[in-house]
């Protein structure tokens, strides 16, 4: 419960079956989607115990100190809400979620990189309007030419993207692992589909 508990999540797979509590803002939805916002059961019993959160719901499974048991949260509310960042830092886990981790010119999924649209050589800068994730055999095809020279056209415009468009990007992407208490707020404001 220091300055990390924004981002110090939950990430490996074999430890989401370790009793994790879904953490989710005062304004019940989740601190982060991608990473989920999972604590590991003690940070979220430790928690609890300074009075930071409320439990929402709970696992059957206890835990016992020598004068208390108790039952170990699977949700926690904040008591104080954190105010979502707005900036999006240009990173290379922000680039591949903006672009949904396909290729930006055929769409396929396996062995992403990185690709200049304007070239470098031309000139092209390291920006979000000027960087797509691309998959190694469309960057090879590209080369260093430019997009009417190779023939070849982007999915979507290139452009930065705001915070609340990476959260719902991040929400296309949840765990291996998920326990049923955290289902109604995962998805309780979800576009409902026609
Ligand atoms: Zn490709």
């Amino acid at each position: 419960m220091d300055g990390n508990f924004r981002t110090n999540f939950v990430r490996e797979p074999s430890a989401l079956r370790q009793h994790p509590a879904l953490v989710l803002n005062a304004d019940y939805r989740p601190l982060s989607y991608y990473p989920l916002s999972l604590w590991p059961w003690q940070d979220a019993v430790k928690a609890a115990f300074l009075d930071r959160v409320d439990i929402v719901a709970e696992y059957d499974e206890v835990v016992r100190s020598p004068n208390m048991v108790i039952r170990i949260p699977s949700v926690v509310v904040l008591k104080d809400f954190v105010q979502p960042q707005k900036r999006v830092a240009f990173t290379r886990f922000n680039l591949f979620l903006r672009d949904e981790f396909r290729c930006q010119y055929c769409g396929s999924k396996g062995d992403l990189t990185f690709d200049h649209v304007v070239p470098r050589a031309s000139g092209g800068i390291t920006s979000w309007q000027n960087v797509v994730a691309a998959c190694a055999p469309c960057n090879l095809r590209k080369g260093s030419k430019s997009l009417r020279q190779c023939g070849m056209s982007l999915r979507k415009p290139p452009r930065p993207p705001s915070a609340q468009e990476l959260l719902n990007m991040g929400r296309k992407f949840p765990p291996n692992h998920l326990h049923e208490s955290w289902m109604d707020f995962l998805y309780w404001d979800a576009e409902l589909q026609a």
